[in-house]
């Protein structure tokens, strides 16, 4: 039975009035669980109007009782982990312990968000100059919001509101219209640990409310997390109205692995990386770079039967590693692109297009796919995918492994394994990708540091939380100060100069 959803404005479910709507399915089943509201623009200008009436209140509420709410609403969230990630695995497919790590991952940035009164703290220099003194402070920039991808519909949303409410701002979100109730959930749980009504609003919709969030004067900043063709669009366009703008793009992660590598670890870390939450992940590894023949077939011989192995399941089920993708079109795209690395002419060692589950014939589930002999100039290997497909390519040495990920155009995430402790700092410094794992296959950095990818994986020049977040939702002003003190220099048509 689907239920019809609504937006979260102003402290309260809101419905929809635009009279259209999105389909919302649970991946295992393929039912239809929701219709979700997508918002007109005169909608979404009314929630702007909303945030931009909290925004002072909030932003006069002192960082530390703006921590105090962000304190709560992390025991809340604690207090409903199996809830939350549940309405996750429902509406993703990602199974249940992989649900729950990833709303564990936006908690942290909610804890680092917790430490906002030292993180806002300005800088002073007394005395520079006979009587001045300097200092500067952040301040908020008034309503500003973001624009998130299905497939962490708790952690990325998280990633952003956390650290923009935190410095004191106004937040619209729009979630995925794929996976919504989640986002819903947590702006409950936000107005019941304290956030005023219009602090955290939650509104749904397609390109409709990401335009008008793009054009409306009253949005300061656009932070997104999407596929590469949007997250351009929208940092151009968000850019050309004068907005300040974080876009985060598409990837295809390279895990290298050196002839020295433990490749029992190796494999490993492959198989949780590539399959994990159905290849579904930014970070995912996608392709495998074993450096010589010997490294080659011992990895494809250790995990050919690894793959075929994969515990493909219901979300809910305890014992299932993979779940289903999240939606049926979503499905047929990566398995078309299996279909096509085959006319490419790779080869295809593990086949899992036609996977069936008993039971759940209509969920949206494939089994894990692996490529060997995957060329450079082969779309299956250029594109992203996201989905469970992982591409062996193979590296004749050292420098061609370091080539393949630097010269690719996504650079969000890459991992080396190796015991060369020079081999690994020389391949750190040299690749020219934004986050790097060491023998670690999915460096997501914690929320203390900053996540952020190059190239096509992302635009604009601040990252994802860490102080860069607290740099992006926050404006720096300096005040030089003198005080009347007897010093009287007369007037001075030069440029000020300290003596
Ligand atoms: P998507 O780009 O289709 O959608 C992202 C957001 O943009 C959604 O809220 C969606 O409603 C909106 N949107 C979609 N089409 C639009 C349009 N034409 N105009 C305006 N807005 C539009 O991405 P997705 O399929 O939801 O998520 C998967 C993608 O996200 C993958 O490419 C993945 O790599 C990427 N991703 C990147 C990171 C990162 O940090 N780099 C993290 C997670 C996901």
């Amino acid at each position: 039975m689907s239920k019809e959803l609504t937006h979260f404005i102003g402290g309260k479910h809101v419905k929809g009035t635009s009279g259209r709507f999105g389909d919302v399915f649970n991946p295992t089943t393929g039912e239809l669980t929701g219709k979700v509201p997508l918002v007109s623009q005169a909608e979404m200008q009314a929630a702007i109007a909303n945030a931009a009436d909290a925004f002072p209140g909030w932003a006069a509420t002192s960082p530390l009782a703006r921590a105090r709410v962000m304190f709560r609403f992390k025991e809340l969230v604690e207090k409903h982990m199996d809830e939350v990630a549940l309405l996750v695995s429902n509406e993703h497919g990602k199974v249940h312990s992989d649900a729950k790590g990833s709303v564990q991952r936006g908690l942290e940035v909610v804890e680092f968000a917790c430490g906002i009164p030292h993180l806002l703290k300005g800088e002073y220099s007394e005395g520079v100059a006979r009587g001045i003194d300097l200092y500067s402070m952040r301040q908020p920039l008034g309503v500003v919001a973001g624009i998130t991808p299905f497939n962490f519909p708790a952690m990325v949303p998280m990633w952003m509101f956390a650290v923009a409410i935190a410095c004191g701002n106004t937040f619209i979100l729009k979630p995925s219209e794929k996976d919504p109730s989640c986002p819903l959930r947590l702006a409950e749980l936000m107005l019941e640990a304290g956030a005023p009504p219009g602090v955290l609003n939650v509104v749904n919709g397609d390109k409709v409310a990401v335009d008008t969030l793009l054009t409306d004067p009253r949005v300061q900043a656009v932070s997104f997390v999407g596929s590469t063709p949007i997250a351009r669009y929208v940092y151009a366009t968000a850019a050309a109205h004068g907005k300040r703008v974080q876009a985060m793009g598409g990837a295809k992660n390279h895990m290298i692995v050196l002839p020295d590598a433990d490749l029992d670890q190796a494999t490993d870390a492959l198989i949780g990386a590539a399959y994990g939450s159905a290849g579904e992940r930014c970070m995912a590894v996608s392709v495998a770079v074993p450096v010589g023949k010997k490294t080659a077939d011992a990895l494809i011989e250790r995990l050919t039967p690894r793959v075929r192995a994969l515990k493909v399941g219901p979300s809910t089920a305890p014992d299932s590693e993979m779940g289903p993708l999240v939606t049926r079109e979503h499905l047929e795209k990566v398995k078309g692109y299996v279909d096509l690395g085959v006319k490419e002419g790779a080869k295809l060692v593990v086949d899992g297009r036609s996977l069936k589950l008993q039971g759940y014939e209509k969920g949206h589930f494939m089994g894990g796919c692996l490529f060997d002999e995957v060329r450079p100039e082969m779309r299956i290997y250029r594109e992203e995918i996201f989905g469970p497909v992982l591409s062996v390519v193979r590296a004749g040495d050292f420098e061609e492994a370091v080539r393949l990920p630097t010269e690719h155009e996504f650079g969000n995430g890459v991992a080396i394994f190796t015991r060369d402790g020079d081999a690994a700092r020389d391949f750190a410094s040299r690749v020219q990708v934004g986050m790097v794992g060491v023998n670690v296959p999915i460096p997501v950095p914690l929320a203390f540091h900053t996540f952020g990818g190059w190239k096509n994986s992302a635009f604009g020049d601040t990252n994802q939380h860490g102080p860069e977040g607290v740099r992006f939702y926050t404006k720096i002003k300096t005040v030089t100060s003198r005080w009347p003190t007897g010093i009287r220099a007369g007037a001075d048509f030069n440029i000020p100069t300290m003596r």
